[in-house]
């Protein structure tokens, strides 16, 4: 029977409607499928799932693709050419991601469902936690891992998901979303990288043991447990809400490499609290005389989150399961004035380039002095972002000056000094005739 509700015509096997669908394509008959149920159908034909239209539970050597695996070292220099600084985050994330994809291609070359050596050695696959403040680049190393191993790659914010049943997402959701991400190519799916971020903000709430669920706290942890570890999930193919006699994509989360990050602001302090650095006493200033103590320790705070251990993670609400299938940590430091200095002119993608690049496309040379740049630093410092807060900051700087270029053809030059950021002077022009003037 054509699928046709009132005037607008429907997937006959997803059901929905043309506005939703990719691209419909017509029976004789006058049934209709959408290009993604296509793509669904090839995956199903090519073995992907068993007869009674399960998936088989273990992922066979056809359904994982060919893979790329850069070594740590190579993999490490392609990450420095983007990501400033966070040296040691880069090593962590470089080797463990290359132990991830070698296991999948030892995998795919073997015809294993799991690495088993004669000693039956089992290689488990291994999520990875990052700790950083924000705008420390943790969003952007998972972003350019992804890049460089081709992987499908997807953002989740952990603070938006509930528990099954409550207002909010469900987990599979951000499975969804890689699918999603690897245009519906299942099985590029299931060997691709998901970044959860704002995971420190799913903490368990305690004082709400009885009355009240912990529907985003504890109930999101022990939901996003079975995919992090590696289950076949149930997603629905147009997200939302989970609802019986609903058509399902199944996707297996065993091989999917999951990256979850967090601020953890005051983890330091709890880990150097554990590493018996605090001042004992039984004084009323202890709380004082423990903010010095902190203070003397805040050169090496970066050298303090490095011991890190679980059971730090456990007095910031996560529960035992969770952090244990986030073995791998990686801590980043807060970028100083001089990473800054360098996130805006070294990087490959340096935003002074890309102005740079904007206004050349007006036969027009910007640059910025050393002090300029300092001074925007400086800014974004102040402000607490990290380096997202460059952008910004330039965006409003160069707002006027941007505004006006297009329609001006005497000038060739335009310089921003340290005025043009702290007070909002105009930039210096240099007209074509070779006059300098600060006049716009
Ligand atoms: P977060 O740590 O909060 O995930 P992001 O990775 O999203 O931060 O960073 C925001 C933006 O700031 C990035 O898109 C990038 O332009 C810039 N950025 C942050 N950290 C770095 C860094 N270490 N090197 C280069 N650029 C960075």
């Amino acid at each position: 029977m054509p699928k046709k509700k009132g005037s607008d015509i429907f997937c006959s096997f997803c059901s929905r409607p043309r506005s939703e669908a990719p691209q419909l394509i017509s029976s004789p008959a006058g049934v209709f499928i959408c290009s993604d149920c296509v793509k669904l159908c090839n995956n199903m034909i090519a073995g992907n799932e068993t007869g009674d239209g399960q998936i088989s539970k273990t992922v066979s050597q056809s359904t994982i693709p060919e893979l790329l695996v850069p070594k740590p070292t190579e993999m490490k220099k392609i990450l420095d050419e983007y990501v400033v600084g966070q040296d040691f985050v880069k090593k962590v994330l470089s080797v463990a991601v290359h132990n991830h994809y070698k296991r999948l291609q030892h995998m795919r070359e073997t015809q294993a469902d799991k690495i088993l050596f004669n000693d039956d050695v089992e290689i488990e696959k291994s999520n990875i936690l990052l700790i950083g403040p924000t705008g420390s680049g943790k969003t952007l190393l998972a972003r350019i891992l992804a890049k460089t191993l081709d992987v499908p790659f997807a953002i989740a914010d952990a603070t938006t998901l509930t528990e099954a049943g409550y207002v909010g997402e469900d987990v599979e959701n951000i499975v969804l979303r890689l699918v999603q991400s690897a245009e519906y190519n299942i099985e590029r799916a299931q060997v691709g990288i998901i970044y959860i971020d704002e995971i420190d903000k799913i903490s368990k709430k305690s004082e709400n043991v009885s009355i009240t669920r912990d529907v985003s706290g504890e109930g999101v942890q022990q939901a996003l447990l079975k995919i992090l570890e590696g289950a076949v999930t149930n997603v629905p193919p147009k997200g939302g809400r989970k609802h019986p006699h609903q058509e399902y994509l199944q996707v297996d989360t065993s091989n999917i490499l999951f990256i979850c990050a967090g601020a953890y602001v005051g983890l330091d302090k709890v880990v150097q609290r554990r590493l018996g650095k605090r001042l004992l006493g039984f004084h009323s200033d202890l709380d004082k005389e423990e903010e010095k103590s902190l203070a003397a320790f805040s050169k090496d705070k970066k050298d303090i989150l490095r011991e890190v251990q679980p059971e730090d993670l456990l007095k910031f609400g996560l529960i035992p399961e969770f952090i244990g299938r986030l073995p791998i940590f990686g801590v980043l430091n807060e970028l100083t004035e001089k990473d800054l200095i360098s996130i805006l002119t070294d990087t490959k993608n340096a935003i002074i380039k890309q102005y740079q690049r904007l206004f050349a496309m007006e036969n027009v040379e910007l640059s910025f002095t050393a002090g300029a740049l300092k001074a925007l630093a400086q800014k974004a410092i102040k402000r607490g972002t990290g380096a997202r807060g460059l952008r910004s900051i330039l965006e409003a700087t160069m707002l006027e000056i941007m505004f006006e270029i297009p329609s001006r053809n005497d000038i060739s030059a335009c310089t921003i000094n340290e005025r043009v950021i702290n007070n909002n002077a105009k930039p210096t022009l240099k007209k074509i005739n070779k006059k300098v003037s600060n006049v716009a």
